[in-house]
């Protein structure tokens, strides 16, 4: 018996689509096996990883609160706070946010402020906005709730495929599957697929793989099983597949070749961007700017800066000539931000200024003030925090100085509470 080589195995995945799907090489000779042989063997295939994964899931899923209490709602909310999100940074983000916004109705009500400042530091900002508008045509079509059929969820605001195939399967039990980067990665080893992942041809024919090996009992765990698995034992780079329920299943494994699957095109090189980052500071007061309402981290509020790595002077000029009276100026450690196609990289100055400018004027040109109870309220983007940390923190050394003694232009060193002690002053 021939094992069948990748295009055969492929062809045959097409043509028995209508029956089953998976198919292994060394298995069964589909050349010389009639139809009714091969069906009735793939369909013990079929049912087996159904079967297999389910039992593994039985006993291995992870434990995590949208699991542990359940609601169409809150699997929606989980599943779009995943996308590109691990899941231990999602964790405290879905505890406060369904504690504050526990139904689609309060989503919908909710000001565009809070929910920015729910979702600041997550990432992705475009998600919550399409969250709260699809949160709108829920109340304003659904009575308040997720619609219970794939197409409905398909066209709401944010939806794509796999969002309303995971609320689909896990929140109403409809079988479809949910084929996002994990299951892409899991199936195209199984499959010992060879074609790009990122093409949607090569999309399109794992998901009908996906599609016809999804049982009709349990489609949501499922879904669910395929999601662990891929997050926790068909991992990128080296799977572990002496930890697989379904080796017997993976044509990669058999192959040998799992490990270097998927293949994916190389990644176009993101682009550099280097910014200068000015913390203008009045008496603990830093000013920010909303950013625009459309593109990157539209609508957020960030410190000032310019194109560019300028340096101390540069800035300190670049600012008198715009009337700020600088008082003094301290350079800050460099950061860099990654989003998927840019990387920020950001060199931060911390200036001191001894008049607040004309508020007037800064709001005019959408700026504002904001002491540190103000910036609670903030949506300030997570490529600003690092940085605003350092500036906060220098903010606080600079004052405990002025404190201690008399000011003196150019130092910047933090002040032990030691010194300060010696000094008198507290
Ligand atoms: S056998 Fe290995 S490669 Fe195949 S699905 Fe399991 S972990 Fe992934």
């Amino acid at each position: 018996m021939q094992p069948l080589d990748d295009q055969q195995f492929l062809r045959a995945l097409q043509d028995e689509r209508r029956n089953l799907i998976l198919v292994r090489p060394g298995c069964y000779n589909i050349q010389e096996g009639s139809f009714e042989e091969r069906r009735l063997a793939m369909k013990d295939l079929q049912q087996g990883i159904g079967e297999k994964l389910l039992d593994w899931y039985d006993r291995n899923a992870r434990v995590l609160p949208w699991r542990q209490v359940t609601s169409p709602y809150r699997t929606w909310v989980s599943e779009v706070m995943l996308q590109q999100t691990r899941v231990e940074a999602v964790l405290p983000y879905f505890a406060r946010f369904i504690q504050e916004v526990p139904d689609p109705k309060a989503l919908a009500n909710l000001p565009e402020a809070r929910l920015m400042k729910l979702w600041e530091g997550l990432g992705y900002y475009s998600r919550a906005r399409n969250l709260q508008k699809a949160a709108c045509v829920m109340t304003e079509k659904y009575g308040g709730q997720l619609p219970d059929s794939y197409e409905a969820l398909l066209d709401l605001p944010g939806f794509g495929e796999y969002t309303a195939g995971a609320v689909a399967s896990i929140a109403f039990g409809i079988p479809v599957p949910a084929v996002d980067g994990n299951v892409l990665r899991v199936f195209a080893r199984i499959l010992n697929h060879h074609g790009d992942i990122l093409q949607g041809k090569v999309k399109k024919e794992i998901r009908t793989a996906v599609e016809h090996v999804l049982p009709a009992q349990r489609p949501g765990d499922f879904n669910q099983a395929l999601m662990d698995l891929g997050a926790g034992v068909c991992l990128p780079g080296r799977p572990c597949c002496e930890k697989c329920p379904i080796t017997e299943f993976c044509l990669g494994y058999s192959l040998g070749t799992a490990e270097h699957l998927p293949c994916r095109q190389t990644k176009k090189q993101r682009r550099m961007e280097e910014k200068t980052i000015i913390f203008l500071e009045h008496e603990g007061r830093f000013l920010f700017r909303r950013r625009p309402e459309e593109g990157l981290l539209a609508g957020m509020w960030e410190p000032p800066h310019l194109e560019g790595y300028l340096s101390e002077s540069a800035v300190a000029a670049f600012l008198e000539e715009k009337g700020v009276a600088v008082r003094e100026i301290l350079a800050l450690p460099d950061a860099k931000h990654i989003f998927t196609h840019i990387e920020w990289r950001m060199r931060g100055f911390l200036v001191r200024v001894s008049d607040l400018p004309q508020e007037s004027t800064a709001s005019k040109e959408g700026f504002q003030w904001a002491d540190p109870a103000q910036r609670e309220d903030l949506a300030v983007p997570s490529a600003f925090s690092r940085l605003l940390a350092q500036a906060e923190d220098a903010c606080g050394q600079i004052r405990l100085q002025d404190l201690a003694m008399p000011y003196k232009k150019g130092s910047f060193a933090a002040i032990s509470k030691k010194t300060l002690a010696k000094s008198g002053k507290i």
